[in-house]
């Protein structure tokens, strides 16, 4: 089996073959600080960690660098409008971008690079595009000839004869060509400046984005990453300026769908119920994390409280056959169980995929994390990430898990479990393990309330086998009220709290 992703730039899905042999190296466009997370903007941050967890599960070594713009216009306006410095405005947003990062669940980038911290590397790709004649100093700003780079337009399908003019271009700047894009924006009064051999101003928004991807992963690396929205003008000059500089830049081109609301792609108006902040408080976050998860990634959402709805009880369908399921085959992580082998399997196809760890002959082959995977799931992540296909493979073993419980069938449960929680480790969506296992003083409650719970069940069974069904059915009413759900199974009662 071949992982075949989708690339912009040749508009087919293609056979991935990274540079280094079972290495990938994965720029993904991070956040623009100028307002905290919507679920439109952190789609794309789910859809990336899916792509790298998959990459991890088949072997490969990822190296996963996401920047941070840190100064921009919109941050600047910000900025002013509040009367705060613009670094106020960036640190507060760029914390509440890691907090919803962290809150969904997406394992952290190797490298987190912030624009500000990378002006002296941009200065070297200007005076590299200077000397070539791709790039002109004028009036304080330095600017991209667009004509001097035939293949511009390209990457979104466009001719430069057809384009308007660079949506940075402003009354009475010193550009040749309209359709030039500024790659160093000249000093204005009251912005923030750093000092360049062609004078103080700010980077333009693309040229951070070419000198930190390739400060992190070199001048030719695999996978760039964004939203569809980024594939012009950014992407476009991104690709410009580092091809025109004599950089490889980047093999394959990702573009996530947007997220949208009544057929409209969500604006800041609109959007603030939609803060992932907000969101978490009206759904657990492993489910906004499913939500964001389940269409394919290339696909639009159109948000709808009743799709939100379907997500979770979908969700909620999965969850509570891995708990009930655990429940009869025994708590995981005991030596010699099956969720054991499943983590010692994840931890040997991280060492297999970590550096200098026997990788020198450049066969990736299928991990062992792969080896617990049904083909069918495994095929479908490889075919461009198809996690609609992926996730109807998950719920048939859900379903055929349920039946085996239902039948008091442990063994087939049992197998079942293992395999369900092999696919929700691989998507980060399994509810026994981190980040979704309770491991505050929730879990030491969860305790007491079993205890309790028990007590009031044998009191039950008791009054059910003297005929007092009043009293058994007083004792369920009141758990009810109490918010304990209880349910009885072939193995016997079982409780959980009503959500
Ligand atoms: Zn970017």
């Amino acid at each position: 089996m071949t992982l075949r992703l989708y690339d912009t730039a040749s508009r087919t899905v293609r056979d991935f073959s990274p540079v280094v042999p079972g290495r990938v190296s994965l720029y993904l466009c991070g956040a623009t600080v100028q307002a905290p997370p919507h679920i439109g903007h952190i789609r794309s941050g789910v859809v990336f960690d899916l792509l790298t967890r998959w990459l991890r599960a088949s072997g490969y070594h990822v190296t996963f660098c996401r920047n941070v713009t840190d100064i921009d216009d919109k941050i600047i306006r910000v900025a002013e409008g509040e009367g705060v410095p613009w670094w106020q405005v960036a640190q507060r947003n760029e914390r509440a971008f890691s907090r919803a990062y962290e809150v969904l669940g997406c394992v952290p980038p190797d490298v987190e690079p912030r624009a500000t911290g990378h002006v002296p590397e941009m200065i070297k790709l200007m005076q590299r595009l200077i000397d070539t004649d791709h790039a002109y100093p004028s009036g304080g700003g330095v600017y991209f000839d667009v004509h001097s780079y035939p293949a511009y337009g390209a990457l979104s399908g466009q001719r430069l004869d057809h384009m308007r003019a660079a949506d940075d271009t402003e009354p009475n700047d010193a550009k040749r060509d309209p359709r030039d894009f500024a790659l160093w924006k000249a000093a204005k009064p009251g912005e923030p400046t750093w000092d360049t051999p062609w004078g103080p101003g700010r980077p333009g928004w693309h040229l951070e984005c070419s000198a930190m991807a390739t400060k992190y992963l070199g001048s030719t690396f695999d996978i760039h990453g964004g939203g569809l929205d980024l594939i012009f003008p950014h992407h476009e000059n991104e690709i410009a300026q580092s091809r025109a500089a004599g950089d490889g830049f980047a093999h394959y081109w990702l573009h996530n769908g947007l997220v949208g609301l009544a057929g409209e792609k969500m604006s800041k108006s609109l959007g603030n119920s939609l803060l992932v902040d907000a969101m978490v408080t009206q759904v657990r976050p492993v489910e906004l994390r499913y939500y964001l998860s389940q269409p394919h990634y290339r696909s639009g959402i159109e948000y709808s409280q009743e799709a939100l709805d379907e997500a979770v009880a979908a969700y909620r369908r999965i969850e509570n056959f891995v708990t009930r399921a655990a429940e009869i085959t025994g708590p995981p992580g005991e030596p010699g169980d099956e969720p054991a082998a499943l983590a010692g399997a994840l931890a040997s196809a991280e060492a297999a995929g970590a550096p200098d760890a026997g990788l020198v002959t450049g066969s990736t082959g299928p991990s062992p994390a792969r080896a617990l995977l049904p083909a069918a799931f495994a095929a479908a992540l490889d075919d461009d990430l198809g996690m609609p296909q992926a996730l109807a493979v998950l719920h048939d073993s859900v379903r055929a898990g349920n039946n085996a419980l239902a039948s008091g069938d442990t063994a087939v449960a049992s197998a079942r479990l293992t395999e369900v929680q092999a696919m929700l480790g691989v998507l980060g969506l399994d509810p026994l393990s981190e980040p979704w296992a309770g491991a505050g003083p929730g879990d030491d409650l969860h305790a007491v309330v079993d205890a309790l719970v028990g007590v009031a069940l044998t009191q039950r069974q008791a009054a059910r086998e003297r005929k007092d069904y009043p009293a058994a059915d007083a004792i369920r009413d009141s758990l009810q009220a109490a918010g304990i759900l209880i349910e009885d199974t072939p193995q016997g009662p079982r409780w959980e709290l009503k959500r």
